[in-house]
């Protein structure tokens, strides 16, 4: 079943990708099972960003603190690919946990959704929210 995703957030993925360049940009995706219409850059604090990403930890614990008291639901997260296509690399692959969580992929211009589950990242297909 395919996703909707805001045209907001697409273009605030796709140019954070932009200004992070040539490093990776991540950050979290909030909505629901239905549609993605939220997200949030955090800060890359892997020690070498230029190939790999990791969500600073207090970005993370802030969003549930959100989610807890009422805030918009935490539905995954993104990063993106400065030198590569937008798919899961080898890393991206070991990991993802069995955790349904949805991995959005910014490279070349383009993004792509994933699912985290029992098989890995599987395609997620999305379509633009209308407007
Ligand atoms: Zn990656």
């Amino acid at each position: 079943m395919a996703i909707e995703v805001t045209s907001a957030v697409l273009e605030a993925m796709l140019g954070q990708a932009r200004a992070a360049h040539p490093r990776e940009a991540c950050g979290l995706l909030f909505g629901s099972e239905t549609a993605i219409d939220g997200q949030r850059l955090a800060v890359n604090v892997h020690p070498a960003p230029h190939t790999h990403f990791e969500i600073d930890p207090r970005a993370l614990i802030d969003a549930h603190l959100q989610m807890r008291s009422g805030g918009p639901r935490l539905m995954g997260h993104y990063h993106s690919h400065p030198h590569g296509p937008p798919e899961p690399s080898a890393t991206d692959r070991a990991l993802a946990a069995n955790d349904g969580m949805i991995w959005a992929i910014v490279g070349q211009g383009c993004v792509t959704l994933w699912r985290a589950g029992e098989d890995g990242l599987q395609p997620l297909p999305y379509r633009l929210a209308p407007a």
